[in-house]
């Protein structure tokens, strides 16, 4: 199903991979060359397109023919909200009602030229982390390659309007969604994004994060060369598994031992995760713990204290204590950074998204019943 398409049963060219598009275009006895052409049309660095017509160096009957056998859709854009500090979230909703949000992140204006774009992999979460926005939707379904791609192309053809300095550099998983609980889309669209005929994002420049969904961790590692995110939160099974339910079904060991195996480049580091909860997870014995376990494992620590919002019961911890974890995690050789929210005003922020196209009824997918989730 192509949810993005205007007919469902038309491949979105946006989510097709080089080999299926180069077979097309090979089986109607088009040239070679018209591949990376048609390719680079779709996926172009400068500015991806919106419709067949752009592709000004392909003859008109091939331009109908692609046309017929796919579509080119750009999911719509329902609402973009701008923050004072340049954040940008967009609501996008596919034609059967699915809706998602994505958050454009300058950096910029705070002196780097690192622009991030966040995108969502499903349009709710069945993993039920008690500190998420997202856990609380019940209208969940994967996210097609195509609606992923559509996110990315639709905000890099926004942001244009800022100029050159505004390109998006970098792209997270970080959304809305279990990047890993729609495994073979996520990673189509990772392969999309990194083609060095289309966008060509660096490896390390493309990071997905994971609240640990262990097979599929080992997975992405064969799969892919991309950045890994891990949420962690806690280093205690029995704190751990209060706010991350998953953890019930892959505990901390698995999940260290999932690191410890991954097959990772040369040079590059994890980035592990951690949403700091006011009294739950912020001891400074829980922090000495999560040294401890860390050990040996090459990571960046990014602390984010909880952004607050109406639907969790966990208030944000205090900058002291906050200020302290940091400290005691130095102390076991780590980068530590503590993340400060981008974006807040508009709840754009980790852990806020989804709540767009609840105010506005736009979401209109079936509710599922998440208490029969298979990780409560
Ligand atoms: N499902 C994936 C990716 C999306 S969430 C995952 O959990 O890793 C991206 C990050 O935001 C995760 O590290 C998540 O733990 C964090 N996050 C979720 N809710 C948050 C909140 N209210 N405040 C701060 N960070 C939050
Ligand atoms: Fe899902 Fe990630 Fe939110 Fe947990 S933090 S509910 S895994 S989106």
């Amino acid at each position: 199903m192509e949810y993005l398409s205007t007919d469902p049963g038309k491949p979105n060219l946006r989510g097709v991979a080089y080999e299926t598009l180069a077979q097309w275009l090979d089986d109607r006895g088009e040239k070679p060359y018209r591949q990376k052409q048609i390719f680079a049309w779709v996926h172009r660095p400068a500015g991806p397109i919106a419709s067949f017509d752009e592709m000004t160096d392909i003859k008109k009957g091939l331009r109908e023919a692609l046309a017929e056998g796919f579509d080119l859709s750009l999911p719509e854009i329902a609402e973009r909200q701008v923050s004072p500090d340049g954040t940008r979230k967009y609501l996008f909703v596919s034609p059967d009602g699915g809706a998602y949000e994505a958050v454009y992140i300058p950096e910029v204006a705070i002196g780097s030229n690192t622009n991030t774009l966040c995108v969502s992999s499903q349009t709710g979460c069945s993993v039920g982390c008690t500190f998420c926005f997202t856990a609380s939707l019940r209208r969940n379904r994967n996210l097609t390659t195509a609606e992923i791609m559509g996110q990315v192309h639709a905000v890099m053809r926004d942001v244009k309007e800022l100029g050159d300095q505004a390109k998006v550099t970098n792209i997270v998983f970080m959304g809305m969604g279990e990047p890993l609980l729609n495994y073979d889309n996520v990673v189509a669209a990772c392969r999309l994004m990194v083609d060095e005929r289309g966008l060509w994002f660096a490896t390390r420049r493309v990071t997905v994060s994971t609240s640990g969904i262990v097979p599929n961790i080992a997975r992405l590692g064969q799969d892919t060369e991309v950045q890994l995110a891990l949420s962690l939160h806690a280093a205690s099974d029995d704190i751990r598994s209060k706010i991350v339910p998953i953890n019930k079904k892959w505990g901390v060991g698995a999940l260290v031992q999932a690191l410890r195996d991954y097959p990772l480049k040369p040079r590059r580091r994890f980035t592990i995760e951690y949403v700091v909860l006011g009294g739950v997870n912020d001891s400074l014995e829980e922090a000495h713990k999560t040294g401890r376990l860390l050990q040996g494992i090459p990571c960046k620590i990014n602390l984010l204290p909880l952004n607050p919002h109406e639907r969790t019961p966990h208030a944000a911890p205090s900058e002291a204590q906050t200020k302290a974890f940091q400290a005691v995690l130095r102390e076991y050789g780590f980068n530590v950074f503590i993340r400060t929210p981008r974006g807040q005003e508009i709840s754009a922020a980790c852990g806020q998204l989804g709540g767009l196209a609840e105010e506005h009824k736009l979401s209109r997918l079936p509710i599922v019943n998440q208490e029969e989730s298979q990780y409560a």
